[in-house]
């Protein structure tokens, strides 16, 4: 039998383009699903760090009347992932991020950047591209959840469509005048429709329309059904939570693979954690912290923003110092919370090391030199760090939310007697929990066998995407079949 067909469509792909978890999911998820015999093409923008690609590509179909000018698609594989760029200069040849400029500000234009990525993505679904048919288009948040939309609205009942939230704050809301700009129709802006408080939401229109909804983690799938964790939207997946369902990312365990890892000084597997020291020895050189502190180090690898409750943890900061532990910080974002860990690393020499930037080898090298991370999120619908942390002996300290809460196993008495613990985990984001919690890991530590039972166990934890893809894979079928 022929593999079946899902064309992915995204604004990121790790290794090319990323921001966040999104891009690691989207450059994963395609090589898992090989194995379950079907075959991903990912579309996304053509920004211009790909553009090395689009000279290898191959132009499979050109747009005359995208929202916002003409496009092309160009096919490329890269990385053992099928590529299909969409190349309108116009819309992404700029100097800058993904969605905004240097300074951070959206770019005005979002609405029509994405909705031409959307648009594409229907017409490439309904036969644009000679010889190809996919038999699921499976839309990526915000950016590109439009697309199931452009495909109902020219009345095509295929293929069959699927809307994934990575993180339901993120939402592509947009003026009510952005409709006609995006060539929608406008008997589809009501309430029930594309509408959401007189805007036009992107989000709302992949929750509608699409034959089925999944989020990242089934915690997450239950929370996004409240109030508190819904952001508005929680009425809307109500109508639709028979459709809606929580499968756990994975992550890439070939780019993540501490005994291969070339961002490390000194790789190890679970028979050698010990070798952790020189890599923790480098830490302390790239962030100026004292080599000769035996407590535990913590790290921070992180955007630095409200939802990471990295504010918590910088008003708990005073504790964890106290208690003569490090921390070693890597995030970039909300300027508070920059200038904050970078207050502390002055205040703090030698027990706390920030670097404000986006750094990926960094990133590696923490996660391989730490002795825990700290995630105490507010919400977080999977969170990656943590699970990179389990497969790497670095226990997660996490708040129970999400993805968090259905990955890590606290270190409570019953799991350490047990030895299933695999991290610590949080009941509040708040200084005070923080500090408790900061507390039983130091203690942990302090019990060297507790501590590598817990390394070992975290190591052995699958964080892989087989389970998934192969979750992944029965959803597709059962929408062909
Ligand atoms: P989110 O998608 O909400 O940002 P995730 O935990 O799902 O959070 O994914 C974050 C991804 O981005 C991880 O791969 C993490 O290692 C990476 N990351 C976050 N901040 C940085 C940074 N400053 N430098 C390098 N990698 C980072």
């Amino acid at each position: 039998m022929a593999d079946l067909q899902v064309l992915m469509v995204a604004s990121e792909c790790a290794p090319f383009v990323k921001t966040g978890g999104l891009a690691d999911v989207v450059g994963a998820l395609p090589a898992a699903l090989k194995s379950q015999k079907i075959t991903a093409e990912v579309m996304l923008p053509a920004y211009p760090p790909l553009y090395p690609l689009l000279a290898k590509g191959k132009v499979v179909a050109t747009f005359d009347d995208l929202p916002g000018g003409a496009g092309r698609l160009v096919r490329v594989k890269a990385k053992g992932i099928n590529l299909l760029l969409l190349d309108a200069p116009q819309l992404y040849d700029r100097a800058g991020g993904l969605y905004g400029d240097t300074a951070g500000v959206d770019w005005p234009d979002n609405a029509l950047r994405f909705g031409a990525l959307a648009k594409a993505a229907a017409l490439v679904a309904m036969g644009a591209i000679k010889n190809y048919a996919p038999d699921v288009l499976h839309a990526h948040d915000w950016q590109a959840a439009l697309a199931p939309v452009y495909l109902k609205m020219a009345g095509a009942a295929q293929p069959a469509t699927v809307t994934t939230i990575h993180n339901i704050a993120f939402q592509g809301r947009f003026e009510a005048k952005t409709m006609a700009q995006l060539g929608l129709d406008a008997d589809w802006f009501h309430p029930e429709g594309l509408e959401y408080h007189g805007d036009l939401s992107f989000l709302k229109g992949g929750l509608v329309y699409s034959d089925r909804i999944t989020t990242v983690s089934p915690t997450y799938a239950r929370e996004i059904l409240t109030p508190e964790f819904g952001m508005g939207l929680q009425g809307v997946l109500a109508a639709r939570a028979g459709d809606l369902t929580g499968l756990l990312n994975g992550i890439d365990t070939a780019a993540w693979d501490p005994n291969k890892d070339t961002a490390l000084v000194r790789p190890y597997d679970v028979r050698s954690l010990k070798r952790k020291g020189e890599n923790r020895a480098e830490i302390a050189k790239r962030f100026g912290l004292d080599p000769a502190n035996k407590a535990p180090l913590f790290c921070v690898i992180s955007r630095l923003t409200e939802q990471k409750g990295l504010d918590a943890l910088l008003a708990a900061l005073p504790h964890l110092v106290a208690s003569g532990a490090q921390l070693a910080v890597l995030g970039s974002g909300a300027p508070d919370l920059e200038q904050g860990f970078q207050a502390a690393a002055t205040v703090y020499p030698g027990q706390v090391g920030t670097y404000i930037g986006y750094d990926e080898p960094l990133s590696h090298l923490l996660q391989g030199g730490a002795d825990a991370i700290l995630i105490p999120s507010r919400f977080e619908p999977c969170g990656l760090t943590q699970l990179y942390g389990l497969h790497y002996g670095t226990l997660p300290v996490v708040a129970r939310t999400g993805g968090l809460a259905d990955t890590v196993i606290d270190a409570n008495p019953a799991a350490l007697a047990a030895g299933v613990a695999t991290g610590f985990v949080m009941n509040a984001v708040t200084p005070q929990e923080i500090c408790h919690t900061i507390d039983r890991v130091i203690a942990a530590y302090g019990d060297r066998k507790i501590w590598q039972t817990m390394q070992k166990s975290a190591m052995r934890h699958p964080v892989g995407w087989e389970s998934s893809a192969a979750a992944y894979a029965a959803l597709y079928q059962s929408l062909v079949s």
